[in-house]
């Protein structure tokens, strides 16, 4: 290896198109791009020149930079062995890849029916024009600490808001908020960080 190169610890990665590591690699060299045919996170290291943009642009560290062969085998193998999971983040409100299980429109009226142990159900509605990068993403945790007891967060994924027999629903992502099966309000629109106040007290409306 006669120069550097990027590796990609997928571990803690969360694959999403609008990567910052792409975006400013897009201006530069084009080495990190987004492969549409195996829906990934993609690096080419013949167009790469070594300028360590990308690695800045990662907030948890998933892009790294080996200077030589040796380095590179070093990282190649924490990586390997690396314990750190994207659940441990708690960040996938808007993560690319949901962390759990999500669910399809479709199925939700019947999986509403199986739930009835839960006090607060916290459903957010996404197609994948929803989806933003979950470094910017309110933890599911936070949200869940805001609504107390007994709660429960899952994803439904549809294609558009068309998709949605209730009229209610405008924008997606949408939050719905229902209490013992009942729904008691939701909240339109993306949300990150920086909106975290205004967010939690929408919810601490809806749930009071
Ligand atoms: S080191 Fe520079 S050129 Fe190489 S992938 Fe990162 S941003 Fe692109």
């Amino acid at each position: 290896m006669n120069k550097g190169r990027i590796l990609i610890n997928r571990n803690i990665c969360d694959n999403a198109k609008e990567c910052g590591g792409i975006e400013v690699c897009s201006e530069i060299a084009k080495a990190l791009f987004w492969d549409e045919k195996n829906q990934q996170i993609a690096y080419d290291a013949e167009l790469c020149i070594d300028c360590e943009k990308c690695v800045d642009e990662c907030p948890v560290g998933a892009i790294l930079y080996a200077k030589t062969e040796e380095k590179y085998r070093q990282i190649e193998n924490e990586i390997k062995f690396d314990e750190e999971k994207l659940k441990k983040l708690q960040v996938e409100r808007y993560g690319a890849s949901p962390i759990e299980e999500c669910i399809s429109i479709d199925e939700l009226d019947n999986w509403l029916k199986e739930q009835d142990e839960i006090s607060i159900l916290l459903l957010e509605l996404f197609n994948d024009d929803s989806i933003n990068c979950l470094l910017h993403s309110i933890k599911v945790a936070d949200i869940q600490a805001v609504v107390q007891g007994n709660s429960k967060y899952t994803k439904v994924q549809l294609n558009s808001v068309e998709d949605i027999k209730n009229p209610i629903i405008k924008e997606l992502p949408s939050l719905l908020i229902y209490k013992n099966n009942v729904l008691l309000g939701k909240i339109d629109g993306y949300y990150d960080e920086s909106g975290k106040d205004e967010f939690f007290n929408k919810i601490k409306e809806i749930v009071k």
